[in-house]
């Protein structure tokens, strides 16, 4: 996979799978600008700080991103966040931020960056859904239900713009070594690397992911190898597929 020229804009690109992400299309020869709430230790070639939950913010992130790179080729929306619980136990507060997070702003981002992709001929856009999103997963009802929206996001928006010569695919990752992952076993009283131990242990290649395993998978899917696929949904799950 070659990268060299291509301009990528990265969310989340200070958390787990996007620094994995974002470190991987540097060396691979790509101008990347990283997004997040706090960008400021990352090298990359541009630094977009803002919170994806201001609409402002989110509409102007592609125009943002062309400007400073000089062109916008690939897009990643992996920014993301976790509500635990049924619904019963899920407030207002928890809705508005997860479907921020995980549906508007990418939903925003798209609607923006396709007009600008479409101009120059075409692009890439790996959305970050989930394992989750392709089927239930108990006690977190509010996020399989964000990762379900930006699958079939995903799915519809792969057809409609396809014949603009862009390309839009979601990554569906199961269990990853990040701090979303690792904070969340800490909230509940566990040891993140005894519960992580653990959990490697149910899965059929013997480990849970790791960031890199689920970027180079992003990548093929932002990459001319994955010059056929539109509007797929690719499982990165070691063997492991949420029942
Ligand atoms: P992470 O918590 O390490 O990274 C998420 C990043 O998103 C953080 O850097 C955070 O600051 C950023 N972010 C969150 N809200 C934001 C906001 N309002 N504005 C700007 N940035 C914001 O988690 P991660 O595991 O690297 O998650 C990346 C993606 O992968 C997410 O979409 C997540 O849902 C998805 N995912 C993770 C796992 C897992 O087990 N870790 C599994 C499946 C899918």
């Amino acid at each position: 996979m070659d990268f060299k020229g291509k301009k990528a804009l990265v969310t989340g690109a200070a958390g787990g799978i996007g620094s994995a992400i974002a470190r991987a299309l540097k060396a691979k020869g790509a101008q990347v600008a990283v997004a997040d709430r706090d960008v400021s230790g990352i090298d990359a070639a541009a630094h977009l700080p803002g919170d994806l939950c201001d609409p402002t913010y989110a509409d102007a992130l592609p125009g943002a991103a062309k400007d400073a790179l000089g062109g916008l080729d690939i897009i990643f929306n992996n920014a993301g966040v976790i509500t635990r619980g049924p619904v019963t136990e899920t407030t207002d507060d928890d809705w508005a931020l997860s479907l921020g997070v995980n549906v508007e702003a990418p939903f925003r981002i798209c609607r923006a960056a396709i007009p600008i992709m479409a101009a120059a001929g075409g692009g890439a856009i790996v959305n970050t859904a989930s394992c989750w999103g392709l089927r239930p997963g108990g006690n977190h009802a509010l996020y399989c239900m964000t990762k379900a929206a930006i699958a079939s996001l995903t799915q519809c928006m792969g057809m409609d713009h396809a014949h603009q010569g862009i390309r839009i695919n979601a990554i569906c990752p199961n269990e990853v070594n990040t701090p979303m992952l690792r904070t969340g076993f800490a909230k509940r009283g566990f040891d993140p690397d005894t519960a992580i131990a653990e959990l490697g242990r149910t899965v059929p290649l013997g480990r849970i992911a790791e960031a890199e395993d689920i970027a180079d998978v992003a990548l093929f899917l932002a990459s001319d190898a994955a010059r056929y696929m539109c509007g797929a949904l690719v499982e990165i799950n070691g063997g492991k597929p949420v029942l």
